[in-house]
């Protein structure tokens, strides 16, 4: 019991365990496969944005490019030397202003103007608009301040005047290596930002100090990548790039990095995931920043390890089921072992049984039959001793029986031998055939005895009663002297089935009783009757006396072995009981009762017959 207790215990922590490791498996490889995916995603991502983002910075450039070199071209008109030679002539001044309104138009920048050394503005496009440049001093300005240098000055700011977003160049306007003025020429950018604002992905361009000022998201202009140091703040103030546009910090958290690239989230309330990827444009001093949703990347992830997940679970769905089958046709093929062998010894088992059984059996009928055998012998002797009893009965009366026609034969011969000799010829032949007739008579005697006392074996045939009762009162005709035999033969046939000679001794008996019973009475009388009863099935043997009957204490005695009330030498006590024996046999009824008024009466019943065909 315990044994079997261990054994179940051990293999459920064996599948326990096992269920434990197949789910860590599980989990380990799906992390991975999230990972795998993930990176794989990432990967496209940053292939495709980093092309993007190429185009963006070849597309800003490019914008730059087409106007940098404007100004160079400009600063080498004489119009605008003569202008800044002559400040104050007003036709020149409106001329030039209409030249660069015009060729403002026709270049598509936002503004061109011409400043004097100190940074006045001379001339501009927009002189005819409500806030014109002209008049206005950007000596401030550091492309003026680069310009006067001798260099190409580049900028970008947040115009003062316009509130446009522009990126300027200036060129120095020279007179034979003089500095006169610089002439600059304003791009707009917010067109730029317009035509990007169209992507799912988020631009940036922040200026070397990492203020945002060009972007996709409006609430992200003029805030800062990372928190600005005060001198830092106050120089960009003191410039007035973004004029009076509040500064501030775009509360960017890095999760973590990428290939390099940051995975960042913005802000509080955004909790997208971007993928940052940067390029820088040196001669602008900018950063172009694009920042890719990391949404789409965690759904492909998603649904990759959904997928795993899936294939995961019917994979190890069918490993069960499989494992399952096998594990039932093993436990099949052991039940059905189990049974076949369960089956084989019982079979042996029963078979030994069966056979000790039989064996016993065999013992038991052959013991069975030596008994039947000896007791059938000892019947057999039983009822020939009883049978020798009768005739040693019936002996006087047969002496007396064959005394007389002996008697007769002597005195019938005598009397021959005398008429003989005196040549009465007819009265010797009288005399001789009386003699034959009385021989006959004694054969007869002397052949119905032998057939009472021969052995005979139970043989049965179809018996007439009517022939049997008569055949039994021949034989007792010596003992019936002064009785009355009351025997009407009835009309119609009974046969039997029996041993003829059996059931003779059976009446034989019975009568040979009921004539000892009368003996002294002072009307002995016996009467016989055979009748077939109701239904025909039966045939009954009725034999009554007037004797004194059967005392009602003996009643139940009278059946057994050598039970006699007759004196010593008239009876041995095994009539009844022998006859009961050969009516039970024969399958009838033996019984014996008192009349009501005086005598016994004795019935036999044994089953009728019909009519045989050779009777
Ligand atoms: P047995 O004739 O040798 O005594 P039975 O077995 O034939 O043996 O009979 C047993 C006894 O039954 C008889 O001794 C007698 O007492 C009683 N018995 C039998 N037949 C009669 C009868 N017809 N009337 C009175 N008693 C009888």
């Amino acid at each position: 019991m315990n044994v079997l207790t261990n054994i179940r215990k051990n293999s459920l922590y064996r599948h326990r365990y096992l269920s434990l490791l197949v789910i860590a498996v599980t989990v380990l490889s799906l992390w991975q496969i999230g990972k795998w995916s993930r990176e794989a995603a990432l990967g496209d991502l940053q292939e495709a944005n980093r092309q993007e983002l190429h185009r963006y910075v070849q597309h800003l450039q490019g914008k730059l490019e087409k106007y940098e070199f404007l100004p160079g071209v400009l600063a080498t008109n004489k119009r605008l030397v003569h202008l800044l030679q002559n400040p104050s002539d007003r036709e020149r001044i409106e001329a030039l202003n209409r030249y660069l309104e015009t060729l403002n138009q026709l270049t598509g920048t936002s503004d061109i103007y011409l400043m004097d050394a100190e940074g006045l503005t001379v001339a501009a496009s927009n002189w005819a608009s409500e806030r014109p440049f002209v008049g206005a001093n950007f000596s401030y300005r550091p492309y003026f301040q680069e310009a006067m240098k001798g260099h190409l000055g580049r900028y970008f700011a947040l115009g003062t005047t316009s509130n446009k977003r522009g990126y300027y160049f200036a060129y120095p306007v020279r007179w034979e290596k003089k500095i006169l003025g610089a002439v600059v020429i304003k791009i707009n950018m917010a067109p730029i930002e317009n035509s990007w604002g169209v992507s799912d992905d988020e631009l940036l361009v922040t200026d070397p100090d990492g203020v945002v000022f060009i972007t996709t998201r409006k609430e992200w202009r003029y805030r800062t990548l990372s928190p600005l140091k005060p001198k830092v703040l106050n120089r960009i103030r003191g410039s007035r790039r973004y004029a009076d546009e509040p500064i501030t910090n775009l509360p960017i958290r890095t999760e973590t990095r990428w290939e390099g690239n940051r995975i960042v989230r913005i802000g509080e309330a955004d909790r997208q995931e971007y993928l940052v990827q940067e390029a820088a444009m040196p001669h602008a001093g900018w950063q172009v920043h694009i920042l890719s949703r990391l949404e789409p990347v965690n759904q492909q992830v998603l649904r990759v390890v959904l997928f795993a997940a899936i294939l995961f679970l019917a994979v190890l769905l069918l490993v069960l089921f499989l494992t399952q089958r096998r594990h039932r046709s093993r436990e099949i093929a052991r039940l059905e072992r189990q049974s076949k062998e369960t089956l084989v010894s019982r079979v042996k088992e029963q078979t030994r049984d069966i056979t000790e059984a039989n064996i016993s059996l065999t013992r038991e009928i052959e013991q069975h039959r030596q008994t039947e055998s000896e007791l059938q012998q000892t019947q057999n002797e039983l009822i020939q001793s009883a049978k020798l009893a009768v005739i040693g009965q019936m002996s006087t009366g047969i002496s007396h029986e064959l005394n007389q026609p002996l008697a007769a034969m002597r005195s019938y011969a005598d009397n021959a031998l005398t008429l003989f000799q005196r040549d009465r010829r007819e009265e010797v032949e009288w005399n001789l055939l009386q003699i034959s007739k009385l021989t006959e008579r004694m054969a007869q005697i002397s052949s119905q005895l032998k057939v009472f006392s021969r052995k005979t074996a139970g043989r049965k045939s179809e018996v007439s009663v009517i022939a049997v009762i008569e055949d039994s009162l021949r034989l007792l005709s010596s003992r019936i002297k002064q009785t009355r035999i009351e025997w009407e033969p009835p009309s119609e046939q009974l046969y039997v089935l029996a041993n003829m000679v059996q059931l003779e001794q059976v009446l034989v008996n019975l009568i040979g009783n009921a004539l000892h019973a009368v003996d002294g009475a002072t009307e002995p009388f016996v009467s016989i009757k055979a009748s077939r009863s109701r239904d025909g099935r039966c045939v009954s043997i009725r034999i009554r006396d007037n004797g004194e009957g059967i005392p009602v204490n003996l009643l139940e005695r009278i059946f057994d072995p050598f039970f006699t009330t007759k004196e010593e030498g008239q009876g041995l006590g095994l009539g009844l009981s022998i006859s009961l024996r050969i009516v039970e046999a024969m399958d009838g009824k033996l019984e014996a009762s008192n009349q009501s008024r005086i005598g016994a009466l004795f019935s036999i019943e044994l089953p009728a017959v019909a009519l045989p065909e050779s009777a």
